[in-house]
């Protein structure tokens, strides 16, 4: 039987409508690869006399009577109560049913079956409660050995409906297993030999109809592997294609900008900065364009790994542009820049320095006479650093010479803008690209997801950033802890201080929750507000016991006119039109409003060296890395920072666990890999993996390090052989599923 075949021929018309209805299972390998939750292994063998409470066992017995009882509740609808007493000619223990009046045929006095189940007591009778059975049909003679095989049965639990429940799911499979011939591997012979691993076919057959334990354990193993087999066969064909695409070599040239920089920057770099520079500089040199990946906890000094970067293309003749999420980043970014640059970045202007460059800055909101300025500065080469939004991209920005896009923050940063980077550079090359991201990615998670680009990692902070403590603050239990709060920001607002208080929600709206939530930068798809593990228990969509979350808005009202009456302060959110957005963050930057209510737009990259202080409303609604990131905006500068998690989390709850990990530690790598615990797979993996199709369903990227490393290696030889994949159709087959899994997601995600 083909894997690709209809449900229809191989169950029937009326059961494949509803396994298409249901569970959206539509070919034969759909269903084979509608893998058991659980399996539950039945009791073993027991004669009658040795019954023990509690134990799980499977008898052979033969029905002595059966009957059905009435019970009446007090007014309510009766309930029927099935008795079935059986016996081995020695004991005897009783089966009861309720309100399954109809398994009286089965349980015709006479007649030989197993039971299995779990032995309690009931008015000093051994009883089997709801007992799973089968009877022996009639004739059959050994029915020790049918008794023995029944006991030793393996039976899978699949994730059912009401209308498609796990014991017809299971049937379905069976019909299809009995069918079923040779099937087709993904995984190569070789691969699968050097690693012991069962082939495709016999791995269905175990998985659904294991005959013992182990083999349901194998089964698992190579699916394991070959999910991430798969994953790591794609990459390895992405990391061969990029390999064959040309780039203009930008070598640095000795006397000029990059230099000039080096020379006034009023810092020493870090051997890490020096270190990733050197590589950088080495890729930027190649005739292939880079594709890195430079992480490091916020304030790791990224931005001036990057502006080397970009300062030794510009020194090569080239461009180079620094993409931001959003706007107010873009901003923040430009003016980071500029104050690194000094007179480096005002070439052409008034005492800016003939050696250096422009700086450009693009976004939705400026005026149109200054945006065809700065079009134009692009256009003739004059620009050398372009600054804007992702937006940059899909716009008909035209370059003279892009040679480095720096992008910041990785999640929005797909396949789909690399390709839009093809129509910005000349002569059929492609412009290198250096991704940064302050959210730690376990390495096995970078294997996994951006197995296509180089990783550097900044590892330590410049000397002398100040120490910031982190407290959580229970504002049911001690509500004391709260007021005290307020009455510290008055104080650091008194002292020149910045405060950032921070709340999930923007507020004023009708149900607009969510916008506050977009607003974050860490709020990518699928993770929501990264609120938990995502099973739903904590969803805040669903929880409407829980009272809505705090909103900056109402917030602001309430301490202005209370705790914080008589200190400036201003709003921050989404929502705001940009120059209000501007003229905020610019009142909070001089300290005219030293305090500064938000939303998460304020987590990455805002860099005010005075703030000191940060609140953050109902922390238990961000997640950790959330938290982690948004804590990194205090203590930029020399001064020390408190952090405050105000939460109602009960103590004890996982909410409130998460909470004590964030204040525990400043690790960031430790903090995502306590964040990667409590989510998803799903949501670890970016929009790309979370759909309903994922095709990660054995593997964890967290705990499967070492499957990860070999699959990769095992899909670099296979793809190093044959690049495309020739000898190996159902490899590619695979991948191309996978692919197509991933698009049917974005599209659902509208
Ligand atoms: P990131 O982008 O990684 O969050 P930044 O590049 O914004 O970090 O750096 C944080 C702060 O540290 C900035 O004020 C920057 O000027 C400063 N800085 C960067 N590198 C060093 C260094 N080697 N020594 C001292 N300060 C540094
Ligand atoms: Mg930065």
């Amino acid at each position: 039987m083909e894997l690709q075949w209809s449900l229809v021929q191989a169950v029937g018309d009326k059961t494949a409508t509803v396994l298409a209805k249901e569970l959206d299972l539509h070919t034969v390998e759909d269903l084979l690869r509608y893998y058991p939750r659980r399996y539950i292994e039945r009791g073993e063998l027991t004669e009658l006399a040795s019954l023990r409470e509690d134990e799980h066992v499977t008898v052979l017995a033969r029905v002595k009577t059966a009957q059905v009882r009435e019970s009446r509740g007090g007014g309510r609808r009766s309930s029927k109560r099935l008795e079935v007493m059986v016996t081995d000619g020695t004991s005897d223990v009783q089966l009861v049913f309720f309100n399954q009046n109809w398994r009286h045929r089965d349980l015709q006095p006479g007649r030989v079956g197993m039971f299995a189940g779990k032995v309690g007591t009931f008015r000093r009778q051994r009883q089997l409660a709801h007992p799973e059975y089968q009877m022996a049909p009639e004739g059959v003679d050994d029915l020790q050995e049918a008794a023995q095989a029944f006991a030793d049965e393996i039976i899978p639990v699949y994730p059912s409906t009401k209308r498609m429940a796990s014991w017809r799911i299971q049937r379905c499979v069976r019909v299809v297993l009995d069918q079923l011939g040779d099937v087709p591997d993904p995984l190569p012979a070789g691969v699968r030999a050097a690693r012991n691993l069962l082939g495709l076919g016999e791995t269905f057959h175990a998985i659904h109809r294991p005959a013992d334990m182990r083999s349901a354990y194998q089964a698992r193993d190579r699916l394991r592997f070959e999910e991430a087999f798969v994953l790591q066969a794609e990459l390895a064909r992405r990391r061969a294609s990029t390999a064959a695409l040309l780039a203009q070599p930008r070598l640095a040239t000795p006397g000029g900008v990059l230099e000039a920089l080096d020379a006034q920057l009023p810092f020493e770099l870090t051997a890490g900065q020096r270190e990733v520079g050197e590589v950088i500089a080495a890729d930027l040199a190649a005739a292939h364009p880079m594709h890195r990946l430079l992480q490091g906890e916020v304030g790791a000094g990224k931005t001036v790994v990057a502006l080397r970067a970009m300062l030794s293309v510009i020194d090569a003749g080239g461009q180079a542009a620094l993409l931001a999420p959003t706007e107010v980043l873009a901003q923040q970014h430009h003016r980071s820049l500029m104050g690194l640059l000094g007179s480096l970045g005002q070439r052409g202007m008034l005492g800016g320095s003939d050696i250096g460059t422009k700086v450009a800055l693009v976004t939705g909101s400026m005026s149109a006479a200054a945006r065809r300025e700065a079009l134009l500065d692009i256009g003739v080469g004059d620009a050398g650093i372009v600054v804007g939004t992702h937006a940059l991209l899909e716009e008909r920005v035209q370059f003279f010479d892009l040679g480095l896009v720096v992008v910041d923050e990785q999640h929005r940063f797909g396949v789909e803008q690399r390709a839009a980077l093809a129509a910005k550079s000349r002569d059929g090359t492609r412009p290198h690209v250096l991704v940064m991201t302050a959210t730690p990615i376990p390495r096995t998670v970078a294997m996994t997801v951006f197995g296509d680009l180089e990783i550097s990692t900044l590892t330590e902070v410049p000397a002398g950033r100040a120490e910031v403590t982190t407290h959580v603050v229970p504002a049911l239990e001690k509500p004391r802890f709260l007021e005290r709060a307020w009455e510290r920001a008055g104080e650091e607002a008194a002292a020149g201080r910045g405060v950032y208080i921070v709340c999930p929600r923007i507020g004023d709206e009708d149900d607009a929750s969510m916008l506050a939530i977009a607003d974050g930068m860490a709020a990518e798809a699928g993770a929501g507000m990264g609120d938990d593990d995502g099973s739903g228990g904590d969803d805040p969509d669903r929880a409407d016991d829980r009272r809505r979350p705090m909103a900056v808005v109402d917030l602001a009202e309430t301490l202005r006119a209370g705790p914080l009456a008589g200190v400036e302060t201003e709003i921050l959110h989404g929502r705001l039109p940009p120059d209000a957005k501007e003229a905020a963050m610019r009142r909070f930057v001089s300290g005219a409003a030293p305090v500064l209510l938000a939303t998460t737009v304020v987590e990455v990259g805002v860099d005010v060296p005075t703030a000191s202080m940060m609140v953050i409303m109902d922390a238990d609604r961000f997640g950790v890395s959330q938290l982690h990131q948004l804590r990194g905006r205090i203590g930029r500068g020399s001064l020390p920072g408190v952090c405050l998690l105000v939460t109602e989390a009960p103590p004890g709850s996982p909410a409130r666990e998460r909470l004590e990990a964030v204040a525990a530690t400043r690790d960031g790598f430790e903090l995502a890999r306590v964040d990667l615990e409590h989510r998803r797979e799903g949501d670890v993996l970016g929009a790309a993996q979370s759909g309903r199709r994922s095709s990660l369903r054995f593997l964890k990227v967290i705990r499967d390090e070492d499957v990860i490393r070999a699959a990769r290696d095992a899909a670099a030889d296979v793809v190093a052989a044959d690049p495309e994949l020739r000898e190996h159709p159902e490899l590619a087959a695979a991948i191309d599923a996978v692919l197509a899994a991933q698009d049917e997601d974005y599209i659902d995600k509208g």
